[in-house]
């Protein structure tokens, strides 16, 4: 049995507790209630640790490519680097963005892998995820080849659980759709991350025309009417920034879980998600952080507060999104968008021990007056104490050097997409 106290403990499923205590055994929580551990964490916070929604694990190296660009050109400078990889080396990127996740408190990532390595990388440093293998084809046959040859480089574990991706409704058809969701395993895509897509989908035209030889051919409609026959509970969809308020209508109807990335979403030029509509129309919304390719970092504490900066001034309301609610769309609601609420994403007895400890001292929000704006506003990785998963702590931040070797690595790799084409 291990215990371990703080000054607060924020449960997410019900009230903070001041001199909060969990206790936990074989992985599985077994009491959450008030109480001084001998490990006890004075100044900081346990919280369920962080279930991001959407991630490229791969991209953990990525950072500032194409930056300034529309999104189909940007799109193109990632898919010229990337090239440049071998295994390896898409295994060593993968392991920092393992890293630096657990090193910002998600203790969950929904990972959406080209390559596979992200399924091998939270494996080997203990990172429950998702991994959902892309496939990028009209045909499904081709896709089902793709998924085939990702497949049986990847292990699923207790931790790890092995999905499919088809990319999105511009380099997807609907039958390519059909056929992943026929697996019955997890399916997750992008949908409506840019107004360019819906371009394409539409009127054939913008920037993505210059990969058309890759892309479905337009259907004369946007992108969540172009997906809409194959809409429902089990297809995970990634940003959704599109959106007129008949598709918030259809995704609430349909049940469709979203994944809401606000910087990446921001930084890409690509706009604001709706996020208060579709919170509104009971949508499951969990945030992810997506990935250095467009975001800086993995950093969930950044997410947060981007939701709420973004959710606030769109919606010209200081109560659009309160750090309550943000906190808890990077923990039981994106729980919930990937259907693992029943394991992860509160601090619960008989949920899986995955928490993650903030330090608040120093921060201008302690004292404490709202624990949860205390750990949204005020946290940041820098801040966490320790990463736990299914009872072991994988990472503390007393460790970095530790992890000297996973980061060089991975900076090696960043060197060779940087090198100059021979
Ligand atoms: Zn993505």
């Amino acid at each position: 049995m291990t215990e371990l106290s703080a000054e607060w403990l924020l449960p997410v499923d019900g009230p903070p507790i001041e001199g909060g205590l969990v206790r936990y055994e074989g992985g599985v929580i077994v009491e959450v209630t008030e109480g001084r551990a001998e490990r006890h964490f004075p100044e900081a916070a346990i919280v369920p640790g962080f279930v991001n929604a959407h991630s490229h694990l791969e991209y953990a190296v990525y950072a500032g490519f194409g930056d300034g660009m529309a999104f189909g050109p940007w799109i193109r400078t990632h898919v010229d680097r990337k090239d440049r990889l071998d295994a390896a080396q898409m295994l060593a990127i993968a392991r920092c963005g393992v890293v630096d996740s657990l090193r910002a408190g998600i203790t969950t990532t929904a990972d959406y892998s080209f390559s596979g390595a992200a399924a091998a990388a939270a494996g080997l440093l203990g990172l429950r995820a998702i991994v959902y293998l892309e496939v990028f084809s009209p045909d499904p046959d081709d896709a089902r080849r793709q998924f085939e040859d990702k497949r049986r480089l990847v292990d699923e574990t207790e931790l790890v659980r092995i999905g499919v991706s088809p990319h999105a409704p511009y380099t997807c058809s609907l039958d390519t759709y059909r056929w992943c969701l026929s697996l019955g395993i997890p399916v997750g895509t992008h949908l409506a991350e840019s107004p360019n897509e819906d371009e394409w989908l539409e009127h054939g035209s913008g920037p993505l025309r210059q990969i058309a030889p890759v892309l479905v051919p337009p259907s004369g409609k946007r992108s969540v009417p172009t997906l809409e026959p194959v809409l429902g509970p089990d297809l995970l969809c990634a940003h959704c920034v599109e959106l007129t308020d008949e598709d918030v209508a259809l995704l609430a109807a349909r049940s469709v879980p979203v994944a809401h990335c606000p910087r990446s979403n921001a930084l890409l030029g690509c706009g604001i998600a709706p996020l208060a509509p579709l919170r509104a129309a009971g949508v499951a919304v969990g945030l992810g952080t997506d990935s250095p390719a467009s975001t800086p970092s993995f950093d969930m504490f950044e997410e947060m507060r981007a939701a709420i900066f973004l959710a606030r001034a769109r919606e010209r309301s200081a109560g659009a999104l309160l750090p309550a609610e943000a906190l808890r769309m990077a923990t039981l609601d994106a729980a919930r968008a990937l259907r693992l609420d029943d394991r992860v994403g509160t601090l619960t007895p008989g949920k899986r021990a995955d928490l993650t400890v903030v330090s608040l001292a120093g921060s201008p929000y302690h004292p404490v007056e709202d624990p949860a704006a205390a750990v949204v506003f005020g946290g940041s990785p820098e801040r966490v104490l320790q990463t736990i998963v299914d009872g072991q702590t994988r990472y503390a931040n007393e460790d970095n050097e530790k992890w000297r070797e996973v980061r060089s690595t991975a900076s090696a790799a960043r060197q060779r997409m940087l090198a100059p084409r021979q």
